[in-house]
């Protein structure tokens, strides 16, 4: 009987798939794109939260007295709580409510929310330095339509910059920002960086597909948007230094990973944080050392 039910759910499955496939050619480009967006997501979702545990868990190294604390905050989805989503979309989206009380909290303690071209070098220390008190660099991964929806009437409710790193491959799909949305947000002040072509995990990639993934993403920014795009930040936050000398290579200023910390040895490694829903963690990550 166990057998027969078993028997029963796979040959409804495989209908299922058959007629999938039989309607596949008779969709839409936008139909097709939006099924692959969410294939795409579902398996991204849980192989960036494997991949960026990993990274995040490696301990912070010694920093020294000369070095200044610049507290750099990663965000993803800012939306709504909705039924039915997943544990790691939890993990990943912050509620605009959240995101609003936490631009509220940076304001009201002295923080100053910098972009990438306040960073420099020290001379002397060699370190990562900026000329205010109390920095913070606000960031968004992946150019989620979420963060242009909710994310970015707040930025400018607060004056706040912010630096949004692109992927390019999936601009336009349902799910994700659109060039005019970029556009509108470049004009509104905010700094545009990129995440590469098409999101892969870069250490496993061949120097020609590194190459391509570093350097196309940022020439197609830069036909699209007409800037130059100075700033990188690399999928899952993982980085090392063959990905960080093609940064250079191709002409960017800075590469934000996901290495925990908010001390910074080198433009081309800066540290940062996720962000979850709450204050405590946030609050925690702003008064650490
Ligand atoms: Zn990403």
């Amino acid at each position: 009987m166990k057998w027969v039910k078993h028997h029963e759910i796979f040959l409804f499955l495989i209908s299922l798939f058959m007629i999938f496939f039989s309607l596949w050619p008779f969709a839409s480009g936008a139909e097709k794109k939006m099924v692959v967006n969410l294939v795409h997501k579902y398996l991204d979702i849980n192989f960036v939260v494997q991949e960026e545990q990993k990274v995040q868990s490696k301990p912070e190294e010694p920093h020294t007295v000369e070095e200044q604390k610049i507290t750099v905050f990663v965000y993803h989805n800012v939306r709504p709580f909705f039924l039915g989503e997943t544990k790691e979309q939890d993990l990943y989206d912050i509620t605009p409510e959240n995101f609003e009380q936490q631009l509220i909290y940076l304001r009201d303690n002295g923080y100053h929310v910098i972009s990438p071209n306040d960073l420099f070098v020290d001379k002397t220390t060699g370190k990562v330095v900026t000329d205010v008190t109390k920095p913070v660099m606000i960031t968004f991964d992946d150019g989620w339509k979420s963060q242009y929806e909710y994310a970015f009437p707040l930025l400018k409710k607060y004056n706040f910059k912010a630096l949004f790193y692109i992927y390019i491959d999936p601009v336009g799909a349902p799910a994700f920002l659109s060039w005019s949305q970029i556009k509108e947000m470049r004009d509104a002040g905010m700094t545009m960086g990129s995440h590469t072509m098409s999101h892969p995990l870069l250490k496993k990639l061949s120097d020609s597909d590194l190459h391509r993934e570093v350097f196309e993403s940022k020439r197609i920014l830069e036909k699209k948007l007409g800037i130059v795009i100075k700033d990188f930040a690399t999928p899952y936050g993982y980085s090392d230094d063959r990905i960080s000398s093609v940064a250079r290579d191709a002409g960017y200023r800075t590469l934000r990973t996901l290495f925990k910390g908010s001390y910074h040895d080198n433009l081309l490694s800066l540290k940062g944080y996720l962000v979850r829903d709450g204050m405590n963690e946030f609050i925690s990550i702003l008064n650490s050392n």
